[in-house]
């Protein structure tokens, strides 16, 4: 899979997506990294990006025609149609539904913002879509990135050695992921729960699901309404987990 990123801190991403899985997944080519550094495109003898804001007010705001231009270079070289993403906190907010529907693709294009933000005109020229990474504000885009970049990469085939932890993952139905624990098997006076050392597979697999349906209700009874439950499953939460129809 191909991510283009189109930033003013190439560096940054290349540092920050450079070691452990997404090391092996680029080495490998399992996932590549072209990132295309925005200042190259300024046009102008001081390689300026930013101006100031028109209408006034604190801040810089970069200008549309580096951004687009850098856009145009991709698009030159890798022209097959791609969505184009503005990492943005005013964007749909990145969930792991989104970042499956994104590993689907071939190549995607990012775009961090800096300063202020980017000219609007961009958005409404190039950008497909629009995505945050959570309700507050970062300097730029780049850690979002980084951040979609990671957690689209783990679905990609081959970037994660086991292929099953993928799937059996916190959201996966919308439920949190049962506790896990390795050795040693007493800890701090804490023994790991007996059924784990049973080899009861199908005893094991009860055990965790009950324990991802206790875990999200505790920590995420949100999710509760978006996860497919069975009967017996609701009747445990209602039982169990004193949680209240209306929130199935
Ligand atoms: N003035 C903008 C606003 O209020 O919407 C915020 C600009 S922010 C300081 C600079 C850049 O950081 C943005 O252009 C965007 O690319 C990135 N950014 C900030 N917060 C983000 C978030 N929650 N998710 C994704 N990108 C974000």
């Amino acid at each position: 899979m191909k991510f283009h990123i189109l930033t003013l801190f190439p560096e940054h991403i290349h540092n920050g997506l450079n070691s452990s899985i997404l090391k092996k997944a680029r080495d490998k080519k399992l996932i590549q990294l072209n990132l295309v550094n925005i200042r190259d495109f300024a046009n102008n003898k001081h390689n300026t990006v930013d101006d100031y804001p028109y209408g006034g007010g604190a801040g810089m705001v970069m200008q549309p025609g580096p951004i687009v231009r850098s856009y145009n270079s991709v698009m030159k070289e890798y022209p097959k149609k791609k969505r184009v993403i503005y990492l943005t906190p005013q964007g749909k907010t990145l969930t792991q539904s989104i970042v499956e529907e994104l590993s689907r693709e071939e190549e995607l294009i990012f775009i961090c913002g800096h300063y202020e933000g980017i000219d609007e005109r961009v958005i409404e020229s190039i950008v497909t879509e629009e995505l945050s990474i959570g309700d507050y504000v970062l300097t730029g885009g780049e850690m979002a990135a980084m951040v979609v970049v990671d957690a689209v990469s783990r679905h990609v085939k081959g970037v994660l050695s086991n292929t099953v932890s993928a799937d059996i993952e916190s959201f996966d139905n919308s439920l949190l992921e049962f506790p896990q624990y390795t050795r040693p098997y007493e800890y701090e006076d804490m023994q790991v729960p007996e059924i784990l050392l049973s080899g009861n597979h199908k005893k094991i697999d009860e055990f965790r699901h009950e324990q991802s349906l206790i875990r999200t209700a505790s920590k995420r009874p949100d999710l509760l309404k978006h996860a497919l439950l069975t009967e017996k499953d609701k009747v445990f939460l209602l039982n169990t987990c004193h949680i209240s129809e209306n929130m199935l």
